[in-house]
C-alpha cells in the first residue's frame, strides 16, 4: 500500500528530503518563469543550451530513480549504461517540443519523489552505485538530486543565482566541494586551500590540507559558486595573490 507520506522516520533524512523538494520547487518555478522560445537560449554551463540543461535534471531524476528502485528490490539498475549514453540521451531530449521537455522534466521530478516517498528505512541504507562509480548507500541519492536541482536552477540563467540559496544548502556544497578536492588531493596533485566565509563564524573555514595554502574569501553563497566552477563574483584571496581557478568538483 503506497503511504502518502515519506515512510522513514529518520528526521536527518526527512530534512534532507524536505530540501530536495524545496530544490525542485525552485527549479520548477525557474524553468516556468522562461517561455518556451527562451529555452533556445545558452545557459550558464559552458556548451548547454537551456533546452541541454533542463533535459539533463530531467533524465538525472530518472537515474536517481533507477538507484532508489535498485535500494527497494536488489536487483542492480545502474544510473546510466555508459558516460556517451547519458550525453547520447541528453542531446537526444534537449530537441524535444518545448511541451515535452517540461513534461519530461516534471514528470521525472514526481517519480523519483514517489519512489523515496514509499522507500521504507532499511532500504535507505542499502549499496548503490553512483555513476562516478563511487558505492554509497541510498539515502545519497537525495543529496544528489539537491545540488543538482539548486545548481542547475541557477544554471538556466533565468534569475537565479547563490545568493538565493538556503544558508544550509550553501554550508553543504562548501563541505561537499572540499571533501571530493581532499579526496582525489593526492591523485591529481590538487592545491592547498582554505576557504573563508566572511559571512559565517570563524569555525567554518574549510581546508584541502597542505602547505602555502592559497586563502579565498568572500561571503559563503559566492565561495560557493567559485568552488563548483561557477565564476568568481566578490571572491577575493587573503594575501593578494591573484585568485587560483577552481579544481573540478565532480
Ligand atoms: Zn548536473
Amino acid at each position: 500500500m503506497p503511504a502518502r507520506t515519506d515512510r522513514t522516520t529518520d528526521p536527518g533524512l526527512r530534512a534532507a528530503l524536505l530540501l530536495a523538494r524545496r530544490g525542485q520547487a525552485y527549479f520548477s518555478r525557474t524553468l516556468n518563469e522562461l517561455r518556451d522560445e527562451r529555452l533556445d537560449a545558452p545557459s550558464l554551463v559552458p556548451g548547454w543550451t537551456r533546452r541541454h540543461v533542463v533535459a539533463h535534471v530531467g533524465l538525472n531524476a530518472r537515474a536517481l530513480t533507477r538507484l532508489t528502485t535498485w535500494a527497494a528490490t536488489g536487483v542492480e539498475t545502474p544510473m546510466y549504461a555508459s558516460p556517451a549514453e547519458r550525453d547520447a540521451e541528453i542531446e537526444m531530449a534537449a530537441t524535444l517540443p518545448a511541451r515535452a521537455l517540461r513534461h519530461l522534466s516534471a514528470h521525472a521530478a514526481v517519480h523519483l519523489d514517489v519512489e523515496w516517498r514509499d522507500l521504507p528505512d532499511e532500504a535507505w541504507s542499502a549499496t548503490v552505485r553512483t555513476a562516478l562509480g563511487r558505492e554509497v548507500p541510498a539515502r545519497e541519492t537525495v543529496w544528489m538530486r539537491t545540488r543538482e536541482v539548486w545548481i542547475h536552477a541557477v544554471d538556466l540563467d533565468a534569475g537565479g543565482s547563490f545568493r538565493q540559496l538556503p544558508a544550509e544548502l550553501v554550508d553543504a556544497l562548501l563541505d561537499d566541494v572540499v571533501g571530493a578536492w581532499t579526496r582525489r588531493q593526492a591523485d591529481e596533485g590538487l592545491p592547498a586551500l582554505v576557504l573563508e566565509p566572511t559571512d559565517r563564524p570563524a569555525a567554518s573555514r574549510r581546508s584541502v590540507p597542505g602547505e602555502r595554502a592559497a586563502v579565498v574569501r568572500g561571503r559563503a553563497a559566492d565561495l560557493a559558486q567559485w568552488a563548483t566552477g561557477r565564476g568568481a563574483v566578490d571572491v577575493t584571496t587573503a594575501d593578494g595573490v591573484p585568485l587560483p581557478a577552481p579544481p573540478r568538483w565532480l
